[in-house]
């Protein structure tokens, strides 16, 4: 029970006909969506190993984990014949590595993220100095620059005052990155290095587009937001910080435990939204433990 709550349960006041409505775009992408029935069915098949974090949520690894699905880190601790690829992508590094060690390689790689692939391997053939706008270190990051002779990877503008100076750049998204920081980054750099030619490209995938836009109109018109997602999720961290720009009383949960009663505390409208690895459920229960609390 919330801490609150058994202090003192006549204390917490809700507003009567309070509002709770969900962002017009949330949750699941088509690209994880995908990939989670992927590997559903080719579990059903022969035995088979992700490689890494397949989707950043609890309760779709501990399903797929019933279901048979194992889960490595790393080629060499693969002990099933086949190996899967997750939505976030891999570098060719690691899948000849993969290869090597004799693995059968099934991608669930997003269409979108294969596009981000092209573009950074377009502008490094073309001479530009390849430019990352993301979260060093994450899954899809790792994935497209592990391939590349030299790169950046950039998420504000100290690190663009940290850059080299090169005579062109080129510069693409991680696919969750916001568009409207991703803008005002290319804009900095434009104007850091004015003499350089800086070329760029909008790897940002149109559900992250729509999932942020839909998030800035829930803020705008809620009291609270209850932000659903993974601890891990990139997508799910950048939608709260979207909605905190717009919104007082914003909260990223990762499921309908995390919520506190006293969040809810005269609030006349609630929103609530989801990161792109959300699956319905966890959204449904996060609405049903909200609803929950201010019926008492
Ligand atoms: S967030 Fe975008 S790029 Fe990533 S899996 Fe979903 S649709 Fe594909």
């Amino acid at each position: 029970m919330n801490t609150i709550e058994s202090r003192n349960p006549f204390t917490l006041q809700y507003k009567a006909n309070i509002i709770v409505r969900r962002a017009e775009h949330l949750g699941l992408c088509f690209g994880v969506r995908d990939a989670i029935n992927f590997a559903r069915s080719k579990v059903t098949e022969h035995p088979i190993t992700v490689m890494g974090e397949l989707v950043h949520n609890t309760s779709v690894l501990d399903d797929l984990k019933k279901r048979g699905v194992q889960f490595k880190d790393k080629p060499e601790q693969v002990e099933t014949k086949s190996a899967m690829i997750t939505a976030h992508g891999a570098s060719n590094r690691v899948r000849n590595h993969a290869k090597m060690a004799g693995l059968k390689i099934s991608d669930a790689t997003c269409p979108l993220v294969h596009y981000a692939h092209q573009q950074i391997r377009k502008l490094a053939d073309a001479g530009c100095h390849p430019i990352i706008i993301g979260r060093r270190g994450h899954v899809e990051v790792r994935g497209l620059t592990e391939d590349l002779a030299a790169c950046d990877v950039i998420l504000n503008k100290a690190d663009i005052d940290a850059l080299a100076v090169y005579p062109s750049y080129g510069v693409m998204a991680q696919t969750t990155q916001p568009i409207t920081l991703v803008r005002i980054l290319v804009d900095y750099l434009r104007n850091r290095f004015p003499s350089a030619e800086v070329r760029f490209v909008d790897t940002v995938c149109q559900p992250t587009k729509q999932r942020q836009q839909a998030a800035v109109e829930l803020a705008k018109q809620s009291d609270v937001v209850l932000v659903v997602g993974g601890a891990n999720s990139n997508n799910t961290y950048e939608l709260a910080r979207t909605c905190a720009k717009f919104c007082s009383r914003v909260h990223h949960v990762q499921g309908p435990d995390d919520i506190r009663a006293d969040w809810l505390v005269d609030a006349d409208k609630l929103g609530i939204t989801a990161g792109t690895s959300t699956p319905d459920e966890l959204i449904d229960a996060v609405e049903r433990k909200a609803h929950t609390i201010l019926d008492k």
